[in-house]
């Protein structure tokens, strides 16, 4: 018997996979976790329903939301992950050498515990020197810290549950307090095809608090309609003016710094959404 596995993108959408495998269920404290053996896309981690990452298009997502803010900031040391529990951002952080220290900020440690048992491919740089993990609410973590972090990344699952929060105009003055005085963040902001209400709401929030606020775009298969938003605000630094020959060519599969000012060109449907 042949077994799918489907999420309901939308009311009226869903995409579905051909499971060969079920690895790994469990109820958490917070959500449903499921990783899922798969052919098109190896293994999957799903949460509530929803996937995650994938072994095979998991690059996509991490590498973008990781090289753009840290090769826009000129020198991050201290950077912060809130959510983010597979490890995959960890992973390419660590790839900048001047990077110091990596926290991850993650609400739910059975996350991290199966992404470590059953995605060693994603998960493989949370037990690094220069990362720590931290198990707490990450709304209520950057409230309690000021002036802490170079770069903070908001790797959040959707905007249900624990992560509601995560996308309200409280945490991002949170966050631009919890950054440096020449901090930046980035947070991923859902699908322009389908979150077009969220993408605003968020975009002006942050523009409401932050001197820079910028949208850039990347294809991720796996995600609602595979086009995929992240949302940066910044105190100082402008991504678009970033001198790209001084990118330091890194092991990477989609971000190279070719890409680092284009992903910022938004077709017009997008750049009406923001507008
Ligand atoms: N890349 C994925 C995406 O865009 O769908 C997100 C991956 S990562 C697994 C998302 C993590 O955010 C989950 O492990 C979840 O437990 C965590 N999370 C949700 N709300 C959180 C909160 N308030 N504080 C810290 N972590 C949170």
């Amino acid at each position: 018997m042949e077994l799918w596995f489907t999420e309901q993108q939308t009311p009226d959408l869903g995409f579905t996979c051909k499971i060969t495998k079920t690895i790994y269920t469990a109820k958490t404290k917070y959500q449903d976790l499921a990783i899922l053996e798969t052919k098109q896309f190896g293994r999957m981690l799903v949460l509530d329903g929803a996937v995650q990452t994938t072994i095979a298009d998991e690059f996509c997502y991490h590498e973008l939301i990781a090289h753009v803010p840290l090769f826009t900031h000129p020198n991050p040391k201290k950077v912060a992950v809130i959510g983010g529990g597979d490890g995959g951002v960890i992973r390419e952080i660590l790839k900048h050498e001047e990077v110091e220290k990596a926290y991850l900020i993650e609400i739910d440690q059975e996350v991290i515990e199966a992404s470590k048992k059953y995605l060693p491919e994603i998960s493989c740089a949370l037990d690094d020197k220069r990362a720590e993990v931290i198990i707490t609410d990450g709304i209520k973590f950057v409230s309690e810290n000021k002036n802490m972090f170079d770069v903070i990344i908001v790797d959040s699952t959707d905007p249900v549950g624990p992560a509601v929060g995560l996308f309200e105009t409280n945490f991002y003055q949170a966050v631009y307090e919890c950054l440096k005085e020449d901090g930046l963040f980035v947070a991923q902001t859902e699908s322009p095809f389908y979150d077009q209400e969220l993408i605003r709401n968020v975009f002006h929030s942050i523009k409401s608090i932050f001197p820079i606020t910028r949208l850039y775009l990347g294809f991720i298969p796996t995600y609602p309609s595979g086009l995929w938003s992240f949302t940066m605000g910044s105190k100082k630094y402008d991504p678009l003016e970033v001198d790209i020959s001084k990118i330091k060519r890194i092991d990477t599969r989609y971000y190279n710094p070719e890409l680092h000012k284009a992903l910022f060109a938004l077709p017009t449907f997008v750049k009406k959404i923001i507008e």
